[in-house]
This record gives C-alpha cells, sequence and structure tokens, in this order.
C-alpha cells in the first residue's frame, strides 16, 4: 500500500497586520521527503501520527512527499497559496500512483483569493488522484470546517484537546482508519454540523468547563457501535470567513443517520451552553498590581492580544508599558524586535543598553517602550524542549535573541522571529530558571498553558488590545454567518 503524506499548515489571522508571503513560507520550508521524516517522526504533531501508523502496519510505505508550515500571521497572498498547490500537486503527481493520500492540514488556512484554502487543496488534491483514492485529514482544533473540506475527503478528524497534546494520537487514528478503507474493511461516511455560534478564545481551553464537557461526549460518543470516529472544531474566530465558528463531525462505518445524529447531538449540546463559550478577560493594571503583591511566583500574565499563535506579530508593549507606568518589577517579557537584538549584538554582553523596544509592527500592539539595562545574554536562539508542549513541537527557532536586565528589575528577552512563549525551555535556554520569575508574561491564550501549568502559581487571562483580542465583538467581519452568536444575541439554531 503506498500512501502519499503531505502538508500545509498555516492559521491565517485575516485581522494581522503581516501576510503569509511565499517568501515565509520558503523560509520555514518545506520540509521535504526524508528532511519531513527527520523533522517531525520524534515529534507529537500531525506528521508524526502517520508515520507511526505507517510504520506500525506491514503492508504501508508511507511516503513523504513535502510540508509546508508557517507560524500563524495574517492571510496568505494569493502568490503564495498558488505557488503551494502547484508544488503539493506536483510532488503528488510525478510520486502517483498512490492507494491513499493523507494530508495533514491546518483547517483555519485562508488566501486572499480562498478564504476556505484548506478546502481549496483538498478539492485539488481529490482532482488529482480521482475518487477511488481515499483521502485521509487531520485537522487543528481551530479549524473554521467548510462542507468541502469534508466531501472532498474519505476520512477527516480533528485535534481534541486545547492546548493541543494529540495532533499525534488524532493524525494516528485518522491514519488507521484510511488504512481500513484502503483494505475494504470499513466504508466510512461523515456528517458536518456547524451551528452558528463561536467559541470565545478565553472559553476554549478543552480541560475547562464547557469545552471539557462538550469533548468528554464526543469521546462517548465514538465509542458507540459503528462509529469510527468523532470530533469538534472549536475554529478560529480570527479569520473572516464564511466557515469561521464550531463544527462537529461523526464519521461512521456506512451509517450516515448515525453520523448526522451524533453530529446534532453535539452541536445541541454546545448550543444549550452558548453562554458559557463567551469570554471576558483581565484588566491589565488590575491583573498587574494583582501578581506584584502575589506570595506564591510565578504568576503567569497571558496577553491574549498577542497571541502569537494566533497570528499577531509578538511585538505588542501594552502589559510591558503599563508595568512601568505603575512601577510594577520582575516580568519576564519577551519581544519580537531583530533592529534592537542587532544593537545588542553590536553592544556585547555586560553593556550597557537605552532602547526603543517591540511596537513596531502596527499600532494595534502598543508603540515603541523605553529600556535600560545591562545585556545578559546573546545567543542564535535555538532550543529544544522534550516535555509537553503545545503542538507536540520540540526544535524552537526564535532566531538570534539578547537577553536585557532592566534597571527596574525586568527581563526583556528580545527575538528575532515572531514567537509566543510555549516552552520553559525558552527561558532555561536563555539563562534563567522560570521558578524564580515573579511574573511571567506569556503571548498567547492556550498555547503557553501545557508548559506553565505546571510550574504557575496562577495564571490570568488579561483583556489586551490587538489582533487577537478577547474582544472578539469589535472585530470587523465581512464574511462571516449572520446572525451568529454571541455577535447576534438573538441568533437561533433549530
Ligand atoms: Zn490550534
Amino acid at each position: 500500500m503506498r500512501v502519499a503524506t503531505l502538508g500545509l499548515h498555516h492559521e491565517s489571522n485575516t485581522f494581522a497586520p503581516v501576510p503569509a508571503t511565499l517568501e515565509q513560507f520558503l523560509a520555514s520550508g518545506p520540509d521535504v521527503g526524508d528532511g519531513l521524516i527527520a523533522k517531525y517522526a520524534e515529534s507529537q504533531a500531525t506528521l508524526a501520527g502517520f508515520i507511526e501508523a505507517a510504520a506500525a502496519d506491514d503492508e504501508v510505505e508511507l511516503v513523504p512527499l513535502l510540508s509546508f508550515d508557517l507560524n500563524p500571521m495574517g492571510t496568505i497572498t494569493a502568490e503564495a497559496l498558488d505557488a503551494i498547490l502547484a508544488r503539493l500537486l506536483a510532488a503528488l503527481e510525478e510520486g502517483g500512483p498512490w492507494d491513499a493520500v493523507l494530508l495533514a492540514l491546518h483547517g483555519a488556512a485562508a488566501s486572499e483569493v480562498h478564504r476556505d484554502a484548506d478546502g481549496e487543496v483538498l478539492e485539488r488534491v481529490r482532482k488529482l488522484v480521482g475518487d477511488h483514492v481515499p483521502i485521509g485529514v487531520t485537522y487543528d482544533m481551530h479549524a473554521n470546517v467548510s462542507p468541502r473540506m469534508i466531501e472532498c475527503a474519505d476520512i477527516v478528524n480533528i485535534y481534541l484537546t486545547n492546548p493541543h497534546l494529540d495532533p499525534r494520537l488524532r493524525a494516528r487514528q485518522c491514519a488507521d482508519l484510511v488504512f481500513g478503507v484502503v483494505r475494504g474493511e470499513i466504508h466510512p461516511t461523515m456528517a458536518l454540523e456547524k451551528p452558528p455560534v463561536a467559541v470565545n478564545i478565553l472559553r476554549q481551553g478543552t480541560s475547562d468547563s464547557p469545552m471539557k464537557e462538550l469533548c468528554a461526549l464526543a469521546t462517548e460518543a465514538a465509542q458507540r457501535p459503528g462509529v469510527l470516529s468523532v470530533s469538534i472544531a472549536e475554529g478560529f474566530p480570527y479569520a473572516d470567513v464564511e466557515e469561521m465558528g464550531m463544527a462537529f463531525l461523526a464519521v461512521t462505518d456506512g451509517d450516515p443517520e448515525l453520523a448526522r445524529e451524533i453530529a446534532q447531538e453535539l452541536a445541541r449540546a454546545a448550543w444549550a451552553v452558548r453562554t458559557e463559550l463567551e469570554g471576558d478577560g483581565v484588566d491589565i493594571d488590575v491583573a498587574l498590581r494583582h501578581a506584584a503583591l502575589a506570595e506564591a511566583h510565578p504568576v503567569v500574565l497571558l496577553d491574549v492580544g498577542d497571541n502569537v499563535g494566533g497570528g499577531s506579530p509578538a511585538d505588542s508593549t501594552h502589559v510591558l508599558a503599563a508595568a512601568q507606568r505603575l512601577g510594577v518589577r520582575g516580568l519576564f517579557h519577551s519581544l519580537c524586535d531583530p533592529g534592537s537584538v542587532v544593537v545588542c549584538e553590536k553592544a556585547g554582553v555586560g553593556s550597557t543598553v537605552e532602547l526603543n523596544v517591540g511596537g513596531k509592527t502596527d499600532d494595534l500592539h502598543g508603540g515603541p517602550v523605553t529600556v535600560r539595562g545591562t545585556v545578559r545574554m546573546l545567543d542564535s536562539g535555538k532550543f529544544e524542549d522534550a516535555g509537553p508542549t503545545h503542538g507536540g513541537f520540540r526544535f524552537y527557532d526564535a532566531g538570534p535573541r539578547a537577553l536585557i536586565h532592566t534597571e527596574d528589575d525586568h527581563m526583556v528577552l528580545l527575538t528575532s522571529l515572531p514567537r509566543g512563549n510555549t516552552s520553559r525551555q525558552e527561558l532555561v535556554s536563555a539563562g534563567l530558571d522560570p521558578l524564580t520569575q515573579p511574573i511571567i508574561v506569556a503571548k498567547g491564550v492556550h498555547s503557553p498553558r501545557a508548559t506553565y501549568e505546571p510550574i504557575a502559581a496562577e495564571m490570568i487571562q488579561l483583556n489586551t488590545p490587538g489582533c487577537t483580542s478577547a474582544d472578539i465583538g469589535a472585530l470587523e467581519y465581512q464574511y462571516r454567518r449572520r446572525p451568529m452568536f454571541p455577535y447576534e444575541r438573538e441568533a437561533q439554531y433549530e
């Protein structure tokens, strides 16, 4: 059984200032052939699950073609999606014929031309391989699932954890089912249900209510006879697309009625708790004053408005500026500011610098903040984390970094690439002990939890402004469905 695997992983924040260009995709990949195996086999990512499933099945020869993976940012340019599609399809065509295709897609990719970019990829792959070749896809839980994304595949499943700790497991299950389809052992049929509801980013944690209970329902339904897989997509509210919002998906063995029943049952359960899916962050000043007086450390402040994993620029200064204004000391705070890193490199370790850091991408995320302090460390920004991390990532690259110990006792870590704070090794590799930091500012909402929950005295979600602000009602949508909860509170679901 020859099985092609390929991927395109991008979460497009259509409100974010920096578009996802071809240049950026090419700077971070693609991973090709054995390089794809080397990068992913030992990780917890989607492709690792495909690789694991193939390795466990004597009859399967997995052929790693190529995979594009770019960290979340703005809309994909038309040129970039065209070029990526051309390369994916050419590799598929040249390497064929195939017995099956496994795709690692995100589900919230949007291009200037194709707002349903994942659906476009799938439709083109389907056209190329034909109807008789089974296609399996595993999506991120933030997928905005379109009917086309289901119609053009045979098996679809979605992560069931946020922070995402199960991509490998879900992909393994997807691949095993696809192998079963090739052997004629199962005949999958899928049903998709999309009630008109968006989940606030603050309520997307799957270990908290009500997502915890909804995911438990999905897991329970997946055990019923004849059911192959059940998924929930939380959706990505920062993509202004028609399919934005929650989705419920059931895959059964030749029983479309059962699939529809389960998808609708879950959708009704979510609709019933829709007011619990709304969220409000804590005011920055309130949280900083609270953290300054806290007896147990570290207090982790989640910078929701600069949620880099949601496409923001990683240089928001709202929290740092507020700390300076309030006289709150002892922050660990990272900022993407390649220009300031260069200044620190020229000055050297041990020298005193005065810099205007961060706030340079746009005017949504605060202006540059003046810091004075000592350059404590310079490095390449590459580090590794074998522990549990969001998305199962292991190898990190923040680009050249500089750590400044400021005169008001903050540790400001300047990076050259936009990165959220999803690994404690980020601090350790910079010579800092995460346990002794009084206050850690983590740019993200759920992605920092896997690494920080085990050590944080408390974690507080901030209502910081920015292109990933928790205040989703303030986003100016053009394409989403209307009416939709919570934007139009009178929205109905039958
Ligand atoms: Zn996600």
